[in-house]
């Protein structure tokens, strides 16, 4: 999000038809026109997992010994930065120069590329994942000052039991987002008394914060959780009972990671509503997982990730919100040598196409692409059909009947492509009944 711009128009409310009993009016009554619903709209976008393995700090290192990650994500920038809310997870730690920069198994990442994601335009980050105790507690507290010093949120790691206990809610454009996060295992184990440090799935302690989180005013419950079998490409058992407890405890959205590659979206009929809430969605949302947005991992189904956009409607009038629209970008990692240099770059991967586009969307394809060469763009057309057919993927009802997976989303390519590849209009997801 790069501006946060106040909306205007709260509540035109055409209260003005006064009837007065008795007294016979001169002229017709006019007709009692409902006032027109305003709505308050905000585009939140997701990414999965904000990896630092050891081949991206080498790309990222520049002669004078500083490094700069910010070119990396320069294909997907606009993508980002355009979001009023724009989140990821974080899965390293900033744990200073007192030991060496590393990448797997136990990351320690340099501060700048915290840098280059505020650059990016991202709002806030999870950072309870299995790497937040790589470098024990003082790597979780000196991961949280270094996004403190930068403005940027830190979800679901904490200084102590008091700030694990402060839910964080966020005001976007006038709409109050709780956010939580909680990891299904750490590499490392947190002591049993310092459990605040990294926030466990713990299905009381979820509910518990959830119902904070209402009580203090959000409107979207929005939970991050990092769980889930690395490499498979859709949820286990696990995933869906705690996906189930959650929606049942009121959550509104579900983004999750872990597996390194993508998982299903489904949509699911909310039981909060069932049971008289009186915030929240229509529907809820559950990202099983949004695989790699960076990493070094370069195997099929790990090289590709997406940028998840919700497009939330808030109507000023009666306060309900709206999931009006999901849309996503696939994206797609490239690391190698291209025309003589080493890159390493985060793309759009509709990009593998860009031989089809008309003129008119050329201006689309990221300047980027013509370093690469027929073998990369046949890899990134690849990952781009692998990402759209899980992406789209109808995955079977479970077990309960109170919930249903959603058909279809809408490719959210920029518009000009939307129109070329998706003949059917965009319209609005199904309501769940
Ligand atoms: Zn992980």
């Amino acid at each position: 999000m790069t501006n946060r711009s106040l909306l205007a128009c709260l509540g035109l409310l055409a209260g003005a038809g006064l009837l007065l009993s008795g007294a016979k009016p001169l002229a017709p009554p006019p007709m009692a026109t409902p006032a027109a619903d305003s709505l308050l709209r905000l585009r939140i976008t997701c990414v999965g997992d904000l990896m630092c393995h050891g081949p991206v700090f080498q790309f990222a290192k520049q002669a004078d010994g500083s490094y700069d990650f910010a070119p990396m994500y320069a294909p997907v920038r606009d993508y980002l930065a355009s979001a009023d809310f724009t989140l990821g997870n974080l899965e390293t730690v900033l744990a200073g120069t007192s030991t060496d920069y590393s990448g797997y198994p136990q990351f320690n990442s340099p501060n700048s590329y915290a840098d280059a994601l505020v650059s990016t335009g991202f709002d806030a980050v999870f950072t309870t994942n299995n790497h937040s105790y790589d470098r024990r507690e003082a790597g979780v507290i000196r991961t949280l000052d270094e996004l403190k010093k930068r403005r940027l949120p830190a979800i679901g790691t904490h200084y102590s039991p008091q700030d694990r206990d402060s839910v964080r809610i966020f005001d976007v454009k006038g709409l109050k987002i709780g956010l939580l996060a909680y990891t299904e295992f750490s590499n490392l184990t947190v002591p049993a008394n310092k459990q605040y440090l990294v926030n466990p799935i713990d299905s009381a302690l979820v509910s518990r914060d959830i119902a904070q989180a209402r009580r203090r005013g959000a409107e979207l419950v929005v939970v991050n959780f990092h769980w889930g079998n690395e490499y498979q490409r859709f949820p286990n058992d696990y995933q869906k009972q705690v996906t189930a407890r959650t929606f049942a405890a009121g959550a509104d959205v579900i983004f999750a990671e872990h597996p390194h590659v993508l998982q299903p979206v489904e949509m699911h009929k909310l039981p909060a509503q069932a049971q008289g809430f009186k915030v929240g969605l229509d529907s809820g949302l559950i990202a099983y997982s949004l695989g790699n947005f960076i990493s070094n991992q370069q195997k099929r189904y790990t090289d590709a990730g997406v940028m998840l956009s919700l497009q939330i409607e808030k109507n000023l009038r009666t306060g309900k919100l709206r999931l009006a629209q999901v849309q996503y970008v696939p994206t797609w990692v490239f690391k190698g040598k291209a025309a003589g240099r080493d890159r390493f770059i985060i793309l759009p991967s509709f990009a593998a196409k860009a031989d089809q586009f008309p003129s008119f969307m050329q201006h689309l394809v990221p300047p980027e692409l013509i370093y690469l060469e027929k073998s990369h763009l046949a890899r990134m057309e690849q990952a781009y059909d692998d990402s759209r057919f899980i992406l789209n993927n109808r995955y079977p009802a479970a077990h309960s009947a109170a919930w249903q997976p959603m058909q279809r989303l809408n490719p959210l390519e920029p518009p000009a492509l939307r129109a070329a590849w998706a003949p059917a209009p965009l319209r609005g997801l199904p309501r769940l009944k």
